[in-house]
């Protein structure tokens, strides 16, 4: 199978987005952005043996390579659009690329996204994807923007692909039901598009979570000028992170892809309304406070020091 047979067989589908002008084939994509848009454009790697284990199924790292960049898109409150996406395998494998398409399409579907271009080398195996996505003009969900008294809101649960991790890696063992729990969250991450949505307008600040809450709440924190203070029980949890003990899994371990956002007190009605049917539960766990730094309080008021915040890869 050569590159051009790759191309054809597994990543040229069918287009009907009427903003792709010209799509796979030629040397650039042409992309229609409508006049009272804006163009928010994310990118991020996903390499074997540092994002995901070599030994991932492939369905799961097509999946998770479009999903980390909608996660993005969703914190920005962009409408996901056009993805173009650089592949680099060690080898044409049909199996693994017909089940890596098939992940990476099946989340394409669901949220309308269409493969417009891309690069296929080989290498050592390394996806990465370039999503582009709409915002109305100017208005795009920002880290900076969070004030004192903006209350702080997380999605989904905290902590279920860390735990997932060190399961992976052998440091402890988890029943069953909750070892399926957690890797269908590592594995098959649901980034928050709709959430992100319904928080045009509403929220003043929002981030997506993949380093960690302590470490993302923080990249908030520093843009915004501003500190805040968590309590830890407020925390959502899943029953299997809960049963753990450790406050370092939700607060510092990576691969969330929830939300973090913050939004000011006299907005929490519009902002319940808007999160309404949703299907994705969103929990306050805090308040934005003029003295910078994150204090994340126990059940007695006692301060707890996260052990380590969010991944560094240098
Ligand atoms: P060039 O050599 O001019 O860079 P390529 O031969 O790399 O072009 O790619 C041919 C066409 O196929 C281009 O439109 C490119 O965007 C597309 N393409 C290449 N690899 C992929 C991929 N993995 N997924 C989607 N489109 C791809
Ligand atoms: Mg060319």
């Amino acid at each position: 199978m050569s590159e051009f047979d790759i191309i054809q067989r597994y990543f040229k589908r069918p287009v009907t987005d009427d903003g792709v002008t010209f799509g796979i084939g030629d040397d650039c994509a042409l992309l229609q952005v409508p006049p009272d848009q804006g163009l928010a454009v994310s990118i991020d790697t996903l390499v074997a043996g540092v994002h995901f284990p070599p030994q991932t199924n492939p369905y799961d790292i097509g999946y998770k390579a479009l999903a980390v960049n909608l996660s993005d898109l969703a914190a920005a409150g962009a409408e996901p659009r056009w993805a173009t996406l650089a592949l680099t395998l060690p080898e044409a494998n049909e199996a693994w690329l017909e089940a890596f398409a098939q992940g990476f399409f099946t989340l394409a579907e669901r949220y309308r996204v269409s493969l417009v271009g891309g690069d296929t080398t080989q290498g050592p195996l390394s996806i990465t994807v370039q999503m582009h996505g709409l915002t109305p003009r100017g208005r795009m969900l920002r880290r900076a923007g969070a004030r004192p008294g903006d209350l702080i809101y997380v999605t989904g649960t905290l902590g279920d692909a860390g735990l997932a991790l060190r399961a992976l890696q052998g440091q402890i063992k988890l029943t069953p039901e909750h070892a399926a729990h957690v890797m269908q969250r590592l594995n098959r991450p649901e980034p928050r598009i709709t959430v992100g949505l319904a928080l045009r307008d509403l929220a003043s600040a929002a981030i997506d979570v993949s380093d960690g809450l302590a470490a993302d709440l923080g990249h908030v924190l520093t843009a915004s000028g501003v500190g805040a203070s968590i309590e830890l029980e407020r925390l959502p949890l899943s029953p299997a992170v809960s049963a753990q003990h450790d406050w370092n899994l939700p607060l510092s371990s990576g691969d969330d892809y929830e939300l973090c956002f913050t939004a000011p007190l006299d907005r929490q009605k519009k902002l319940m309304t808007a999160l309404e049917n949703n299907g994705c539960a969103c929990t306050c766990i805090g308040m934005i406070e003029a003295v910078p730094g994150l204090r994340c309080k126990l059940a007695n008021d006692e301060l707890f020091t996260a052990r380590i915040t969010g991944y560094q890869h240098f």
